[in-house]
């Protein structure tokens, strides 16, 4: 039965002071707790007030029914805390549906605006004037800074409630700079605002979620430029750092108007905006700092400005490296050992279209939920999928079995996929084994030279 309130002496004879509250507090959190204290361990218990515990009697100097009362008070207080807590998570929680139900449902109306604006400007419903055109182009303009807005309210809400799910896989971050400005080059060109990429061409694959990495990238690119006056110069670079093996750091630098320092801790908070922004013409919401700021955490990295106001801001941000040493690690030890060889099914996924039907993400999901039948859990390891070239798919399944066992796995998989109806109506696979030294496996590289010709082949 859960106790109602606990009464715990500091000074129990198998535990002591800071140690026995920890304890308690880890078995039954939403327990009051009042303490207990000697004379001289006082100190000790005003510490556990700070950390939870709801008041504290010392031993020898208690008044008259001060015991009772005092657990009594800590009942209710505690009562209230709970109450006032479920409430804070009722209006969060209020909060969040709200947004996003608003979001969903401006959604509809705006995506009508927009094909209608399409249909108009594209002559579909009959010639236009130049003046018309003008009109129309500037509604075209809101409505799609109005889509990003209502984009990034649902994404905002998603991302407090804790719904954002990233699906990490092998990717080539050079890949994504340059997709990014590559999308970004006619905005910048707009503003007469130079867009450079910076990257070795030997960069690390990083394990991230290729769209959700586009996205940051095109936050911080977008601030770039909007926050850089005609003339300057945004530079998006990536390296890896000494100090941080484990990651690559991108950045995205401004010859813009620059960051407060008091305002550069802001910055990332959600509807944070700074009232003298330079370009009041494209707003957005003040929250794509605090939804890259989201991103990135879920994958594990960090993101922080540098700033020098009237010259410029780099924007920084970190991302874990595809270190295969680290995934394939429970299944290439064996009694604490390296396994010095290791077999390794790779499967290619290739659409039969150019571009691959909608559906085929779908395909390459469950392609890859089949793979995790295909393997027997603790021997073999499904790998995050890699992408090859194009929108073609890699998927490598690394076993720690032999050889022979590797082949009945292959053929598993083989058998299992010629069933998916949706793999054979959109398109096609192969499987193939193959044994892999793990010789060339120390923590310092990242995909040893072998995977790296196997991933091009
Ligand atoms: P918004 O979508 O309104 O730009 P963000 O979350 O992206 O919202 O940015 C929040 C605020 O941070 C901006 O309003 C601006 O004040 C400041 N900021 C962001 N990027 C830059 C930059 N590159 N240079 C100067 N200020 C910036």
């Amino acid at each position: 039965m859960r106790p109602s309130v606990v009464l715990l002496d500091l000074n129990l004879p198998d535990s002591q002071g800071a140690e026995t509250f920890r304890k308690v507090l880890a078995k039954a959190p939403d327990v009051p707790v009042v303490i207990l204290s000697g004379q001289d361990d006082e100190a000790l218990a005003v510490k556990a007030l700070h950390q939870g515990a709801q008041d504290y009697l010392v031993k020898g100097a208690l008044a008259r029914g001060e015991l009772d009362r005092a657990m009594r008070h800590a009942m209710e207080r505690q009562a209230l805390l709970r109450s006032l807590e479920m409430s804070r998570k009722q209006q969060l929680e209020f909060k969040n549906r709200f947004l996003s139900h608003v979001s969903h449902e401006l959604r509809t109306p705006l995506t009508c605006i927009h094909q209608f604006v399409t249909i108009l400007l594209d002559g579909l419903a009959g010639e236009i004037n130049p003046e018309q055109r003008e009109h129309l182009n500037t509604v075209f303009r809101s409505v799609n800074q109005l889509g990003a807005m209502v984009r990034d309210l649902l994404e905002a809400s998603r991302a407090e409630s804790g719904k954002i799910r990233i699906e990490r896989r092998c990717v080539a971050i050079s890949d994504l700079m340059r997709a990014a400005v590559a999308m970004m080059q006619a905005i910048a060109d707009e503003k007469r605002v130079a867009l450079e990429i910076n990257v070795d061409d030997d960069i690390p694959y990083v394990h991230g979620d290729p769209d959700r990495i586009l996205e940051v990238l095109i936050n911080l690119i977008d601030n770039g430029i909007k926050f850089t006056p005609e003339n300057g110069k945004v530079t998006v670079q990536a390296a890896r750092v000494q100090a941080d093996p484990d990651f690559v750091f991108v950045s995205v630098a401004d010859t813009g108007c620059g960051i407060a320092p008091q305002a550069r801790a802001l910055i990332f908070e959600p509807l944070y905006q700074e009232s003298d922004a330079i370009d009041g013409g494209r707003k957005g919401l003040g929250l794509g700092l605090y939804i890259s700021k989201e991103l990135v955490n879920l994958h594990g990295g960090q993101v922080w400005v540098a700033s020098d106001p009237g010259n410029g801001s780099t924007f920084s941000f970190t991302l874990p490296l595809y270190l295969l040493e680290k995934l394939l690690m429970p299944v290439i030890t064996s009694d604490g050992k390296l396994r010095d060889r290791l077999m390794l099914v790779r499967v290619d996924l290739r659409p039969n279209a150019k571009p691959p039907r909608a559906s085929w993400k779908e395909v390459c999901r469950q392609s890859l939920e089949l793979l995790g039948h295909c393997v027997q859990p603790g021997r073999d390891l499904v790998l995050p999928p890699m992408a090859a070239a194009g929108p073609e798919q890699t998927f490598f399944v690394a076993a720690s079995t032999d050889s022979a066992g590797a082949e009945v796995m292959a053929a598993r998989i083989r058998e299992q996929m010629q069933s998916l109806p949706e793999l054979r109506a959109s398109g096609n696979f192969t499987v193939s084994a193959q044994p892999v030294s793990t010789a060339g496996f120390t923590p310092a590289v990242h995909l040893p030279d072998k995977w790296r010709q196997w991933r091009s082949a």
